[in-house]
């Protein structure tokens, strides 16, 4: 009888223990309207990406509550405009995450008490920093957009002082997450394409590109396309930051249509929708 249970524990335990890893193998990306997204690593690690979730008509009604999010690590701000990083001071206090961004926003968002600078990390283009442990490596990579915050989201502004109505926020970027496994995630943040988006490919070669497609304030479904089938070449995409206000309103059908035959998996998921690799 011991010998059946101790046979019974022991096979228990060696399914815990294989299917436990197989379970945790998988990345989680949940993108959650405009530019917002959640990324869990497969050791349970989890970054957000510009944070815009109670305003963003976009964002399913549970996210708008920020607790809904769990246990935030990490946040990534790729620039100040109010689209990116309305909740991030809520969010930053709630989680106690590290917050990275480029030098003068941070630096800014820091002094004037919307994030705890002890917290952040303010870095630039061609940096990479490691602040969840050597296993993840988050690289900031150029953007071709304009940066700045504006005071009266950030609740801020005085209109008696006639000061400035927006801070400084030195240059917009993407990020290259480099996970425990080597999976790569490229998010754009808003850009134009650039020439240089080659050697994202060229030094990261991401797995999967989050890349904006809405037009106006970045690239539109047909510079999109010309962007990942030219330049990024990554596996995957996620198209993003589209259909938010009606000046985005340009669609994943169109570029899929711009992408023609190009060997490149667009997910064409819905906020909200979890994807896993
Ligand atoms: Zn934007």
């Amino acid at each position: 009888m011991v010998l059946i249970r101790q046979l019974l524990i022991a096979s228990a335990l060696a399914l815990f223990f294989f299917s436990g890893p197989v379970m945790a193998a998988q990345i989680e990306v949940l993108w959650l309207g405009h530019a917002t997204t959640r990324i869990t690593s497969v050791n349970g690690k989890v970054i957000v990406i510009d944070p815009f979730l109670k305003k963003n008509p976009k964002t399913p009604l549970k996210y708008k509550d920020l607790k809904a999010l769990g246990k935030v690590d990490l946040i990534l701000v790729t620039h100040g405009h109010n689209d990116h990083i309305r909740d991030l001071g809520e969010l930053a206090q709630l989680s106690g995450a590290t917050v990275v961004g480029v030098w003068e926003l941070i630096r800014n968002l820091g002094a004037l008490g919307v994030i705890d600078a002890s917290k952040s990390i303010a870095m630039n283009k061609g940096g990479t920093v490691a602040p969840l442990g050597r296993g993840i490596k988050i690289h900031m990579v150029p953007a071709e957009h304009s940066s700045s915050a504006g005071l009266r989201t950030l609740g801020l502004y005085n209109p008696e002082s006639g000061g400035p109505i927006d801070i400084e926020g030195g240059a917009a970027v993407g990020y290259v997450i480099e996970l425990e496994n080597g999976f790569k995630i490229y998010h754009s943040g808003d850009t134009h394409v650039f020439g240089d988006m080659a050697l994202i490919h060229k030094f990261y070669a991401p797995d999967l590109a989050l890349v904006c497609i809405g037009g106006h304030f970045t690239m539109d479904p047909e510079r999109a396309a010309y962007a990942v089938r030219e330049l990024i070449k990554p596996k995957s995409v996620i198209p993003i930051h589209y259909g938010t206000i009606p000046v985005i309103n340009r669609t994943p059908a169109e570029f899929k249509a711009a992408l023609g035959d190009a060997p490149i998996e667009v997910l064409d998921v819905k906020p909200g929708q979890a994807t896993r690799f």
